[in-house]
């Protein structure tokens, strides 16, 4: 276990905002280095739900998140619900599907359930002495020069005095926007012509996988684009990517089955007629924006990681797994500086060394991502891709 934290300072305890997926891992890395911990989440204990409400139902978890993961000690039970994709799976017009291998030596990316991994960290934090979880606690304000932060509770505002915060309050972080008004932060956001909307494919009539389970299905149309993730239950996850301008123009049954027919034929009795048009008009078109600050943190009060930090638009598959890097970077940035000795100041310090070294990847990540949206939707399927690509395989 690693050490050398410690509060000090009369055992001020940290606040981390934010409980979802990079708040919750944030908080184990520095409960295991002895620092004692407020983990303020502004929903209710997602543990006591068993569907997910809000962002993307399941996620592609890579190597960097497994990375981060491993190192408290969460790798390996996040896995065995986690299914292997050894590669993407292209769905031509015309139902043909080919696959292209991510790896030549199979290696995979992994198919996780957000929900179960989120409450898979909620309660490791919970069983770590060092964390305490405050569940409908939202933040509201902070006073970032004492140290004080103001949360709404059921029973109304609550103010804390923390040793140093957190940022992990996703996308739209209140963290960020108090430490915006509090020195020169550099900041931008854009909301892409493109949203989502997910669907549902359930098990074919034996109860197996209506698809090969083993990948990550790509139906790539140039202007738009659907995506499969396999779920344990012998589901898919579908996510359709589209100009809102699309979306907007499919208002009837047959306008929706009209449009599948033209562009996703080969998808439509997987997914059942009833059911298509059940979950296309009942679930929420969501909206992807990218975010990009700098720095990330502001002297010895303050730093931001994940989404809160660099939310990225999905199509490189990495926003969480480069958040859960954060705590990583964050975490060996800390053990250097805590080689020469332990309390608050180190956090400060550690800070600073973490936001230098990593706006940077937050910036490309935001870039790549933004540039694999027309790669997933456009050139997985182009002709000069495939052959460039089976040059690259061999
Ligand atoms: P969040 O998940 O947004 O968590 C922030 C938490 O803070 C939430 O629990 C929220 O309730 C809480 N909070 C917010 N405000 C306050 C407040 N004021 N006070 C207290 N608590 C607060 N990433 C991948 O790596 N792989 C993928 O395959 C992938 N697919 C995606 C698909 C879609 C459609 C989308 C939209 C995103 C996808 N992502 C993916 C990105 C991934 O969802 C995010 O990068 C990840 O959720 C970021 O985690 P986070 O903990 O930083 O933020």
């Amino acid at each position: 276990m690693a050490t050398g934290g410690e509060n000090k300072d009369g055992d001020i305890p940290l606040a981390v905002v934010g409980g979802g997926l990079v708040g919750s891992l944030q908080a184990l890395y520095l409960a295991r280095r002895g620092y004692k911990v407020l983990l303020f989440e502004s929903r209710d204990d997602i543990r006591k739900s068993d569907s997910w409400v809000g962002r993307s139902i399941n996620l592609a978890l890579s190597f960097r998140g497994r990375e981060a993961l491993r190192a408290v000690g969460c790798e390996e039970e996040a896995l065995s619900f986690a299914i292997p994709m050894y590669g993407r799976m292209i769905h031509s017009l015309n139902g043909k599907m080919s696959s292209q291998a991510y790896s030549a030596e199979g290696k995979a990316i992994y198919s996780i359930d957000r929900l179960k991994l989120n409450q898979l960290l909620l309660n490791s934090a919970e069983a770590h002495p060092n964390i305490t979880l405050c569940f409908e606690h939202k933040l509201l304000r902070a006073d970032l020069g004492k140290q004080s932060l103001t949360f709404k509770n059921p029973e109304g505002e609550k103010e804390v005095s923390v040793g140093f915060t957190f940022g992990c309050d996703g996308a739209f972080s209140t963290v960020r926007r108090q430490l915006m008004r509090w020195d020169r932060l550099n900041y931008s956001q854009e909301y892409i012509q493109h949203g989502y909307k997910e669907l549902h494919m359930p098990p074919d009539s034996q109860g197996e996988y209506a698809m090969p389970p083993n990948y990550l299905h790509i139906w790539p149309r140039q202007e738009f684009m659907m995506i499969a993730l396999p779920n344990p239950d012998q589901t898919f996850t579908l996510t359709l990517f589209m100009p809102f301008k699309v979306f907007d123009s499919i208002e009837t049954e047959e306008d929706l089955l009209s449009f599948f027919m033209k562009h996703f034929p080969d998808s439509i009795e997987k997914i059942g007629g009833d059911r298509l048009v059940e979950d296309y008009f009942k679930n929420p078109t969501g909206s992807l924006v990218s975010i990009k600050c700098y720095p990330y943190y502001l002297n010895c009060s303050t730093v931001l990681l994940g989404d809160a930090a660099h939310a990225v638009v999905p199509f490189y598959g990495q926003g969480m797994n480069a958040g859960m890097e954060d705590c990583l970077v964050f975490d060996e940035c800390l053990e250097n500086v805590t080689k020469s000795g332990g309390g608050l100041e180190n956090l400060g310090s550690a800070a600073k060394s973490y936001s230098e070294m990593r706006w940077r990847d937050g910036h490309a990540i935001a870039e790549l991502s933004m540039y694999n949206y027309i790669e997933m939707r456009s050139h997985v399927n182009s002709r000069l891709y495939l052959i460039r690509k089976s040059i690259d395989d061999i």
